[in-house]
Parts: C-alpha cells; sequence; structure tokens
C-alpha cells in the first residue's frame, strides 16, 4: 500500500507541476457533460498532536490543510449545496465544475475550526450529522473504544458478548478488531457490547464520564443550528451511525425516520439526504433501498471512491445514475496538496478507499 501511495503522490507531484491538473479543471469547465459532481468527505480538522487522547486516525485535514484545499475547490470547481443535487436528479442543469464539501458524524470542529475558514474562502459544505449523540452527549462508538484501550488497566481481556473474543489492549489492531464486531455482527446490542468492554479492561464509565467527552469532541445543537444559520446544508446520518445492513427492519426505521424528524425538528427545515454510516453503499441492497426511500430521502451517499457522472436528463435512459449511490473523495493529513488536486482533477487515481471509516 506503502509503494501504491508514494508512487501515486509522485505522480501527483509531476502532473501538477506540470499544470496538467489545471488543464483537466479547464477543459471539464468547457466540456460540460456529463457534469462530473466531485463531493469531497471530512470528518474531523485538527493538527496532529501527539497528546490527542482520541482516536487519531479520524483527523483528516490540519487547520491549514483544510483552508489551502477549500481555497482550490473555490478556485478550480463551483461549490453547490443539496438543493442542486436533487434539483439535478430531477433533471436540472448543474453549474460547470459542481463541487460539494461534505462532514460525517458531527465533529465539534466542525462548527469551531471548519466554518471560520468555509466562511472566510467563501466555500458552503454540507454536515452530516448522527442526531443521537449530540442530542444524547454521546461519545462515537469508536472514540469510545479508543479511549477504553488508551486508558485500560490491564494489558490484555476476555470479552463474553457477542462472543468469546481476547483482546491485548497495546496491540495496534484492537481497535479495528473491536469496531469490526460493530460494523458486522447484526442486530449487536451496542451499549451492552461497548459496557463490556470498558469493564474488561477496568475502565470506569458512566453517563457523566461519557458527556465530558461528547462535551470535548460532539457538537451540541446549538453548534448545529449556527452551521445552518451560516447557510450550510445539514442533512442525516442516522442516529447511533450504525451499519444499515446490520439493522432489523424497525431499527432501520428508526434509524433512518427518527434521525430525519430530530433534524427537522431542531433545525426547522427539510432534511433531503443521507451520508450511510461507515460509507459502506446500500443501494443495490433492496430492503435497505426501500428503507432508505421509505423514511423520505431523495439522495443517498456512500464513501466508495470516486465522483459521479450525471448526464442530461434525456439521455439518462442510456447512462442512468443513482441517486442513492453517490461517491465520495476522501483524505488524510499525511495527503500532499498536489495529491489532493489529483484526485479532484483525475479521480480514479484517488487512493484512499475510506469506505469502512466513520
Ligand atoms: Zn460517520
Amino acid at each position: 500500500m506503502l509503494r501504491i501511495v508514494s508512487l501515486r503522490e509522485h505522480v501527483a507531484g509531476v502532473l501538477h507541476r506540470a499544470g496538467a491538473l489545471k488543464a483537466v479543471m479547464h477543459i471539464r469547465r468547457f466540456a460540460p457533460v456529463p457534469a462530473r459532481i466531485t463531493i469531497l468527505t471530512y470528518h474531523h480538522i485538527a493538527d496532529d498532536d501527539p497528546t490527542y487522547p482520541y482516536d487519531p486516525g479520524v483527523a483528516d485535514a490540519t487547520p491549514a490543510q483544510f483552508r489551502r484545499q477549500m481555497e482550490l475547490l473555490a478556485r478550480y470547481g463551483t461549490p453547490i449545496g443539496i438543493d442542486d443535487l436533487v434539483r439535478a436528479f430531477d433533471g436540472a442543469t448543474l453549474p460547470k465544475n459542481p463541487v460539494m464539501v461534505t462532514f460525517d458524524d458531527g465533529y465539534r470542529s466542525c462548527h469551531d475550526v471548519a466554518l471560520p475558514i468555509l466562511r472566510a474562502v467563501g466555500m458552503r459544505a454540507t454536515f452530516f450529522i448522527a442526531t443521537g449523540y449530540v442530542t444524547n452527549r454521546k461519545l462515537y462508538w469508536w472514540e469510545r473504544i479508543a479511549i477504553i484501550l488508551a486508558q485500560a488497566r490491564v494489558a490484555s481481556a476476555t470479552l463474553t458478548y457477542p462472543q468469546s473474543i481476547e483482546i491485548v489492549a497495546n496491540d495496534p489492531r484492537a481497535q479495528a478488531i473491536l469496531a469490526d464486531y460493530i460494523k458486522d455482527t447484526p442486530s449487536l446490542d451496542l451499549e451492552r457490547f461497548l459496557i463490556g468492554v470498558s469493564t474488561a479492561f477496568g475502565v470506569e464509565w458512566n453517563s457523566a464520564i461519557e458527556a465530558t467527552h461528547a462535551d470535548n469532541l460532539v457538537m451540541s445543537w446549538d453548534h448545529v443550528r449556527a452551521l445552518s444559520r451560516a447557510g450550510m446544508d445539514i442533512e442525516s446520518h442516522t442516529k447511533t451511525h450504525r451499519v444499515l445492513l446490520t439493522l432489523g427492519d424497525d431499527d432501520l426505521r428508526d434509524e433512518l425516520a427518527g434521525s430525519r424528524q430530530e433534524l427537522e425538528t431542531q433545525l426547522g427545515r427539510p432534511v433531503r439526504a443521507i451520508a450511510y454510516p461507515v460509507g459502506r453503499r446500500v443501494s443495490h441492497r433492496i430492503r435497505l433501498r426501500r428503507a432508505i426511500e421509505a423514511a423520505g430521502y431523495r439522495l443517498g451517499l456512500s464513501n466508495a471512491s470516486g465522483s459521479t457522472r450525471l448526464w442530461p436528463a434525456s439521455m439518462r435512459g442510456m447512462v442512468p445514475a443513482d441517486r442513492y449511490d453517490l461517491r465520495r473523495l476522501s483524505t488524510e493529513r499525511t495527503m500532499s496538496d498536489a495529491m489532493y488536486f489529483t484526485q479532484v482533477a483525475v479521480p480514479r487515481l484517488a487512493y484512499i478507499g475510506r469506505h469502512d471509516r466513520g
């Protein structure tokens, strides 16, 4: 993987210095058919801090990187919102080089760090909120795992739910192994599982401790409303961020319709789109697709890497685009500006398939 990354970074540097990426964006501006919808995914904006107690793998960019990335998108693209995308799938024309910036989960840095930068650069973004964490002041399950492993009072522990599992706290794979149980186990009792982890590792956990962590990392509804007042779009990321495929019909309905209702109640405006938790594509799964449509969503976004091409309405019979299968591009702090620009200009060169994270 490292070799692929460094090779792509090298190619990106060459393309950037040669001016090829600018040329691609200019050509695309004059050949707008099909529209290529470029959507970028973010979660958390923060500098790399060795004392940071939470999941170090979540931050996608430093504040300085994020600003440069927004300036680049503003220079070569036309920022669009959810309204533009819904109208485009209903037949309207998109502006040239449509770009969309999206944030998943609802990290507090969306309000404290990203919003001032978006405003300063004149960019807009769409924020997909996992409503249950905001309302109940709870910590995201992957962050809770990170904290528990970091504070573990014993070197290893055996969990008994959902099956017998031995976990070594300082094993670099421990976080991913525990997260995979949440991502892959049908109808897992999430709270029971997480309490099992903290108990097994001797880490004290209660709602007061959790609320303190949530206040450090998760936006409040006041923060979310401030984003909305600033002209940003606010959409759904379900209630408790569970992989849709692992949910039974009742839980699925509650996660989809419940989060939409909560958002519309808190914000007083319609919610039309959903970003799928953990980014896994779902539109090919009939049960899930029907539940998403029944909950009133008009658009669905995964983290499958790439961009989405949208042909004019008259040609969609031949080249259909799936409104519930929008692709996105991810980034990370180790990515160079040249590589960031490369994946926007030539999406197939993107090397992050982050379709299994947050
Ligand atoms: Zn997420």
